[in-house]
């Protein structure tokens, strides 16, 4: 069937970054297009030599002008294309979530060929967000897909943020499909319980993509003195708790999150006095706490939310890792963290090393982390590898 979608022709040479691999064009890039396409319109880019390339959506007015969703340029991308990607996707998590594990990212936007889409399962619901205008043109047809294939009991939206404004979208939040999901809802990660806020928690409920690394923290921390800074709802404390830890402390800013982070410690029989609860800045706690710990975890929220961020973001994350560092025992390890999209891995390990620098010590690298493979990320797409983090050992 001859699918004919507007072509939209770009500036010499600019198509070698498309042809590479990244799945964007920034509007400057563009040199015309055929008729008046609109936001999230489907398009062709063409070289300048008239070689077309692939087929993605359109924005005239975001920097990103164009999200490829198939390099054939000849594709029809219907109903039954979304239905593939999703069933595609489907299939990768069946593979690579294992264990007592009814939690995961389902649907990674451009991580699984779907840009303006990310979809997370906890438990028999589904929590789905739409950023781009292209996506939400679909949205019927998507819904119906991940419906088909994921058989969930609800799906409830969670369409908010800034990537979303950019593309000219007001945030859309409610149910999507079927009833409302309860206050909490109950999941398993690995055989361990946790109570997530899907309707008003942070991102979606609960940090998915630290399945992996919670995994380390518990397999390493066997009667160890652990700190988890940054704590949210305490998913590396439970793990640690499970894993044998002696004692856990969890600060976090937010008195709601420190509040489920002691649910979810009961909720796997724990011991309360093994587990402290600190409602503070960890800026001022480091500061101010003198105990050595065997283990820390540092997992602020993204400090850089844009490039112009950059400089004080560096600041801050090597404050808190320079703090870090000097509470821990000789042979202590460190679990550091940025998911910052604008500070990557080169950057990220330069501000650590620099941090040992000031605290006089010298780390050995175990480990690179990143986030489970429920996040599949484009190779071409760097921008998609926002949470970088680094397993250190220090002394002996
Ligand atoms: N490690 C967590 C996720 C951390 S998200 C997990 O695996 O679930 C970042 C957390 O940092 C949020 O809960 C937020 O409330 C908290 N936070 C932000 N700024 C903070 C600060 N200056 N001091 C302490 N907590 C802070």
């Amino acid at each position: 069937m001859n699918t004919r979608y507007p072509k939209l022709f770009l500036m010499p040479g600019r198509e070698r970054s498309l042809i590479k691999g990244h799945p964007w064009l920034f509007s400057g890039a563009v040199a015309s297009c055929e008729g008046l396409p609109g936001p999230g319109d489907l398009v062709q880019a063409v070289s300048a030599a008239g070689e077309p390339l692939a087929v993605g959506f359109y924005h005239p007015r975001n920097s990103i002008a164009f999200r490829s969703l198939t390099r054939d340029p000849e594709a029809r991308v219907d109903a039954g294309f979304f239905r593939h990607r999703i069933a595609r996707a489907r299939l990768l998590r069946e593979k690579v979530v294992t264990g007592q594990t009814d939690a995961c990212r389902v649907i990674n936007a451009e991580g699984d060929g779907l840009p303006g889409l990310v979809a997370d399962r906890y438990g028999q619901y589904l929590v789905v967000s739409f950023s781009t205008a292209g996506m939400e043109r679909f949205r019927s047809k998507v819904l119906e897909g991940l419906k088909k294939e994921f058989q969930p009991t609800a799906i409830y939206e969670r369409s908010e943020g800034r990537a979303r404004n950019m593309e000219g979208l007001a945030d859309q939040t409610g149910s999507a499909m079927g009833r409302m999901p309860p206050p909490l809802v109950e999941i398993r990660e690995n055989g361990l319980s946790f109570d997530v806020d899907i309707i008003s928690g942070q991102k979606t409920g609960f940090y998915l993509d630290q399945r992996v690394n919670r995994e380390l923290v518990g397999a390493l921390c066997r009667g160890a003195r652990v700190l988890n800074c940054f704590s949210y709802s305490g998913g590396f404390s439970v793990y640690a708790g499970c894993g044998g830890a002696a004692q856990v402390t969890s600060v976090d800013v937010s008195s709601a999150a420190t509040r489920l982070a002691a649910a979810n410690w009961r909720k796997n029989d724990l011991p309360a006095d093994a587990h402290r609860l600190v409602t503070a800045d960890v800026f001022d706690y480091l500061r101010q706490v003198d105990e050595p710990y065997d283990l820390i975890i540092l997992d602020p929220p993204a400090f850089a939310r844009n490039a112009r961020d950059v400089d004080s973001a560096a600041a801050g994350y090597k404050e808190i890792n320079r703090q870090g560092i000097k509470k821990l025992k000789e042979g202590g390890l460190l679990f550091t963290f940025s998911c910052s999209n604008f500070i990557d891995e080169t950057l990220f390990e330069k501000i650590v090393l620099a941090a040992c620098r000031d605290a006089g010590k010298e780390a050995r690298l175990l480990k690179a982390l990143g986030p489970g493979p429920d996040h599949p990320v484009d190779l071409g797409h760097p921008e998609g590898r926002y949470l970088k983090g680094l397993l250190l050992s220090f002394g002996d």
